[in-house]
Formats: structure tokens, sequence, C-alpha cells
């Protein structure tokens, strides 16, 4: 007989595991905290404005695609304009992040100099033991490339200075899931060559969130909303859910929480887990949504970590989604060390000076929404990957361990669901 399996979470991960087991006519039950499904994948509509509170846009993969299908959500798919240019803050101005042949040899980030020293990457020897992401991208593509763009594309959404991220436990295992496994530039190369197209981006009539509320809406006799689990417990080889509503047993968990949470749910079943779930830090976002006037084109602007602008980044809804005048800044304590104790007023004001400095265009706040724990910092602390060692009947599905990307993340749901679903 298949286990019983019970997923904590009903975010992306915990949607996914439940479809892919329902597929596969297993028994499982799903419970979320929150009252709406989707966990950070959510979207609002403040004063008729579409605005995503978590992900802005989805990279449309054949299994994204092949799943909108299935919801039936095809005619509510919008897509995005994705041949715009991202740009970088350097230098008291944006320039354009060179992520084409066309834009290395135009972008004015790099001096000729710079542009040439990126040839010598198939040169560079793999990520070594210990090396920060800033010091394997400075060896590999040289400093003014590592500097002014390599870091900030990598490390900008998760908030943590490529200086404090160790290769090996961040962007190592990127590369590794993308499948690079040499040099990036010839692997890039070879891409192209091939035709392989990145997908393109795409998003919902609704925002994301309407991707959630379909699955949802498909499953949703086995997925009780606003029902935190309290504690995990094991009992007669079988698990014990406690949620404020009863006591739900089961012959696998899944845990689909950031890793302080499921720290203190599974501090019951084991208590090394949970002192090493502990360990894993985050970094809190506060998004600020503008209205603006700026008509420049482009998917958003990265700013490095260490710059004098106090924003991380922003992405241009209103130029590559054809969203209303609307801009999505991002502020994290790297970029505002203040931003925990503003004010959802002040951290507003914030960013709309500081979008106008990057832009030259007045905007005005129309919404903030906060993050905590937030995004997995992929910092030092991930070094307790290495000492994660659930016990059997326990699974972490996250995107801490796993791909942090939703593409990613309905992969790794969709894997484990096939080896639960075949015990
Ligand atoms: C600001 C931001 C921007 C991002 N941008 C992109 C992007 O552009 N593209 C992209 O692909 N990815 C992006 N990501 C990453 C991606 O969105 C996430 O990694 C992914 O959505 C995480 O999904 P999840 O289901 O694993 O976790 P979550 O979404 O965190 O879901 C966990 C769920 O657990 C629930 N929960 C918590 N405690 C309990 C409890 N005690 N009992 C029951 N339930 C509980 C929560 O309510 C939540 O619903 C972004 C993430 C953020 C935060």
């Amino acid at each position: 007989m298949p286990p019983r399996v019970g997923v904590v979470g009903a975010g992306i991960s915990g949607l996914t595991l439940v479809r892919a087991l329902a597929t596969r006519d297993a028994d499982v039950v799903a419970f979320d905290a929150a009252s709406e499904p989707g966990g950070v994948m959510r979207s609002r509509r403040v004063d008729g404005r579409l605005l995503e509170l978590g992900p802005q846009r989805l990279r449309l993969s054949p299994t994204i695609e092949s799943l909108v299908d299935d919801l039936g959500l095809r005619e509510q798919l919008r897509a995005g304009e994705d041949d715009q240019p991202l740009y970088v803050y350097h230098d008291g101005s944006l320039s354009v992040v060179p992520l084409s042949l066309r834009e290395a040899v135009t972008t004015d980030l790099l001096s000729l100099r710079g542009k040439l020293r990126i040839l010598k990457e198939p040169l560079a020897d793999p990520p070594r033991a210990g090396e920060s992401v800033e010091a394997y991208l400075t060896r590999s593509f040289g400093r003014q490339a590592a500097r002014r763009f390599g870091g900030p594309l990598y490390s900008g959404l998760y908030g943590t200075d490529p200086s404090d991220m160790l290769v090996e436990y961040s962007l190592g295992r990127a590369l590794e899931n993308a499948g690079i496994d040499g040099s990036v530039l010839w692997w890039a190369l070879r891409k192209r060559l091939g035709g392989r197209e990145t997908p393109p981006i795409c998003t919902f009539e609704d925002g994301l969130g309407q991707l959630a509320e379909a699955l949802y809406d498909a499953h949703a006799d086995a997925i009780s909303l606003e029902t935190a689990v309290e504690s995990v417990h094991e009992r007669d080889e079988q698990f014990e859910l406690v949620t404020e509503s009863g006591t739900e047993r089961v012959d696998e968990v899944v845990v689909t929480t950031p890793a302080p949470t499921a720290a203190d749910l599974l501090e019951p079943v084991d208590e090394g887990l949970s002192a090493t779930l502990e360990r894993f830090s985050y970094n809190p976002i506060g998004m600020v949504y503008l209205e603006s006037d700026f008509d420049g084109e482009g998917i958003g602007a990265l700013v490095p970590s260490g710059s004098d602008v106090r924003i991380s980044g922003s992405t241009w809804n209103a130029s590559f989604l054809d969203r209303d005048r609307l801009f999505t800044c991002y502020v994290d304590p790297g970029s505002d060390p203040n931003m925990l104790e503003r004010s959802d007023e002040s951290l507003g004001e914030l960013a709309a000076t500081e979008f106008e400095r990057l832009t030259g265009a007045r905007a005005t706040p129309i919404h903030v929404h906060r993050w905590e724990p937030g995004m997995p910092a992929y910092d030092r602390s991930f070094t307790a990957m290495d000492d994660l060692e659930p016990p059997a009947g326990i699974h972490l599905c996250a995107n801490y361990v796993g791909r942090p990307g939703i593409p990613g993340r309905i992969r790794n749901a969709t894997q484990l669901a096939a080896t639960l679903a075949e015990k």
C-alpha cells in the first residue's frame, strides 16, 4: 500500500507535491498556516493595480507550460518582453549588463581590457573548496566583470555580499543544477550554437498567484488552509502532525517551510536536525511598489552590494510586463542597515528617492510588503548543508536545500513525489 504523506506548507513546493502525489493516486494531506495558497508566490490588487508580493515573473519551461495547459490557464498567460536589457548601477549611473554578444561589445560597463579579460574564463580552474563567489568570479572573469555585474547578478536576489557566499554552497550548486560543469562561456556558446533557447518570461493576467490558486482549486480536498502545523512527533513508526484543529497520522512527512519554522516543527522528532536547521541564515526583504512615469525600457536594475544606493535593485514591471507605470524596488539589511526599524512609510520614501536617483524619474510609493525570514542567504551559514541528515520518513523540500527558482521548486517537488509514491 502506498504511504500516507503529510505535507507542511502549500507554497509552490507543497502544491506541486500534492498534485504529483494525487496524480499517482497516493494518499496525501497538506496544511498551510496562511489563508491563501502559494507561499511567497502571491499577487495582490491595490487600487486596481496588480502587484506581485514575491516573484515577479516566471520562465515558461516545458514543464510549466504543460502545467498551465492542464490547469486551463493558457488564456490567462501573458508573455514578457524578453529582449529588454538588464541594468546595473555603476559609477553614478546605469549601464547595460552584457548578457548577449551584442551587449558585451557595446556596454560601457567594462573597459576594453575588462571585456578581453572575460575571454580567459575557459582557462580558469573550477571552483576551489572554501572559495568565495567573489574570489571565484574574479579569478575566472576578471575583477571588473566580477565586481560590476557577475557578483550582483548572482547574489542580488539573495541580499548577500558575494564575498560572504561560498561557491560550493551557492553559485556552484546553481551551475551544477544548470548542467554547467566546466567553462560558463563555452556552455553559453554551445547553447547558442545548438539553438537552445532560454524559456520565455511569462506571468498571468492576475499575476503568478493565479497559478497557485489554480493548483489549490484542483486539489482543495487534500489541502487545509489557515491550519498551521504546530509540531511533528514520531509515534508507533508513523508521524503525527499536530494542528490547532487536530492530529493527522501519516507515514511520511515533507516540510516545505523556511528552515527556522522547520527547526521548530521537527524538534520533537530530532533535536540534532532542528539545531542544524537553525543555523541557516535568511535575509529579510522589503518590497516597495512605486508608480512612476519613467519610460526606460528594461527588465530592471541591479545595485551591487557596498554601493551608496540604499536599494538592492528594482524590477521594471511597467516595461517588460506592460504593467501600467509600476516599478518594484527591493530593500534588504545589506542595502539599508536601518530597514528593519523603518516604518512602511519611511521604507517607501527611501525607495522612491533612490529610484529617482537611479532613473532621474519621480516616483510615488503605493504599497510596501515585507518578507521575513525572507530569502535564504546562501552565505557561510550554509555549510550547515553538510550536517543535514533527516531521519527516515522526514523530507525537506524547500528552496534552502534545493533549487530556489519556481521551475526548480516544481522539479524538486515532482521528483520527491515520484520517490514517495513508489515506496
Ligand atoms: C521576493 C522574492 C522574489 C523572487 N523572485 C523569483 C523569480 O523572479 N523567479 C523565480 O523563479 N523565483 C523567485 N523567487 C523564489 C521563489 O519564489 C521561491 O523560492 C519559491 O516560491 C518558494 O516556494 P516554496 O513553496 O518552497 O516555499 P514558500 O513559498 O515559502 O512556502 C512555504 C509555505 O509554508 C507555509 N507555512 C509556514 N509555516 C507553516 C506551518 N507552521 N504550518 C503550515 N504551513 C506553514 C507558508 O504559509 C507558505 O505558504 C523569489 C522569492 C522571493 C521571496
